[in-house]
């Protein structure tokens, strides 16, 4: 592509159309949501703190919560994943140990477990239910890219 096709589209006689953002393949846009990164652009700069997302990507504008209550399905992401990791832990806990089973010390894992993993799969939960949820709506006839107004891509060599 013509990185200076905007600067002067009179110059071979016909208007071009702005850059717009070349968008991802299906499992890059969940892969990112996955990596608590903007499902359309990759950007990583979307969060405040460790719980706070912004309300949409600074790049590329995408609005992260499409209506009030839409990240229900990030806590029934996250509550997923925290029960396939508790139970991973049992399983192997108890395939070590049987027959017999530590009760107390699989007891505490499990408290640990499912206390540590949905801390820190939150944000993960969010950028990946916005995922989801971009591709529902990239999916409908109406959607168009939004204008190239950087490339994320450049960011990733600061
Ligand atoms: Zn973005």
């Amino acid at each position: 592509m013509d990185p200076y096709g905007t600067l002067d589209p009179g110059a071979n006689g016909q208007e071009r159309p702005a850059p717009r953002l070349r968008e991802a393949g299906t499992l890059r846009v969940l892969f990112r949501g996955a990596r608590k990164r903007c499902p359309r652009c990759g950007e990583r700069r979307i969060f405040d703190g460790w719980f706070t997302l912004a309300p949409s990507c600074p790049t590329c504008d995408l609005r992260f919560e499409r209506e009030e209550g839409g990240f229900l399905g990030a806590m029934a992401v996250n509550y997923a994943v925290a029960i396939v990791f508790w139970l991973v832990v049992m399983a192997v806990g108890i395939a070590l140990t049987v027959p017999v089973v530590p009760v107390a010390p699989l007891l505490a894992a499990s408290i640990g477990v499912l206390t540590v993993v949905p801390v820190w799969f939150y944000p993960r939960s969010k950028t990946l239910w916005a995922a989801i949820e971009f591709l529902v709506v990239r999916s409908e006839p109406g959607y168009r890219s939004p204008p190239l107004v950087r490339d994320p891509r450049t960011k990733d060599l600061e």
